[in-house]
């Protein structure tokens, strides 16, 4: 348990020192912890260090933390393949951004599920940077599209983009994603679209946070680096197949 404290408080020093380094104020960037199977008893340590921005895979993780949790107040974020199914639960859960809407279908079953609940939630479109099969996120040449049509769902606020990063020891390579997402960012903000707000950007994990926080991170999303490898492969996450 000591080690998640440790752990944060380099984290910390990392995020710090990134951000000293490209001119930016440490407030600009929040550090999300990705919970994907840790315990509720092992998140509790990070909220009780005053780190209570969290996020899920899935959503059946999701609700069974949620009892657990619900005694210290937190924020969640869902950063996994969400399928359309699952709509319903994850507005039961407590979430209050879905940073993984990559498609139309599924911001429109959001739209529908919102308007019956009479509630609003904010969203980060997910763009495939690395071009990787493997990921999920909408084509960087499909993202403005997917963004002018998610703008006319008006219960869903769209206050940015996510990515994950290439896997690559490349330091350039992984880069070149931050920098196509800052890009489509601008790009997108320039649309001048109705509650269309492009003020974050979610990118950079454990293994590459630094270069994230250089090409413009406001939101960092660190798993491994706190509490410690995981048991699943991240392709348990990531692909279709495991649903
Ligand atoms: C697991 C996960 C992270 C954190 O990854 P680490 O390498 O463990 O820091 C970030 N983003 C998403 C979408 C994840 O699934």
């Amino acid at each position: 348990m000591e080690h998640i404290i440790e752990n944060i408080k380099q984290i910390e020093a990392r995020i710090t020192v990134a951000c000293e380094r490209a001119g930016r104020a440490r407030e600009e960037v929040k550090l999300l912890l990705a919970t994907k199977t840790v315990t509720p008893e092992r998140i509790k340590v990070a909220f009780a260090a005053g780190y209570t921005l969290i996020a899920e895979n899935k959503v059946q993780e999701l609700k069974e933390k949620y009892e657990a949790l619900s005694d210290v107040p937190h924020t969640n974020h869902f950063i996994g393949h969400l399928q359309t199914n699952k709509v319903k639960e994850i507005l039961r859960y407590g979430v209050s951004c879905v940073e993984s809407v990559d498609r139309l279908d599924l911001a429109q079953k959001l739209q529908q599920r919102l308007a019956t609940e009479d509630k609003h939630l904010d969203v980060l479109l997910q763009v495939n940077t690395s071009a990787e099969e493997s990921k999920y996120g909408v084509a960087p040449d499909k993202a403005l599209d997917l963004a002018r049509a998610v703008a006319q769902c008006d219960r869903l606020h769209i206050k940015g983009l996510m990515t994950i990063g290439l896997f690559s020891a490349e330091e350039e390579k992984v880069r070149v994603c931050f920098q196509l997402l800052r890009r489509l960012q601008g790009e997108i903000a320039a649309l001048g679209l109705p509650g269309v707000v492009m003020e974050e950007l979610s990118m950079g994990m454990s293994g590459d946070l630094e270069i994230a926080i250089e090409e413009g991170a406001t939101i960092v999303r660190v798993g491994t680096a706190i509490f410690g490898k995981r048991v699943y492969p991240d392709s348990y996450y990531w692909k279709e197949s495991r649903e």
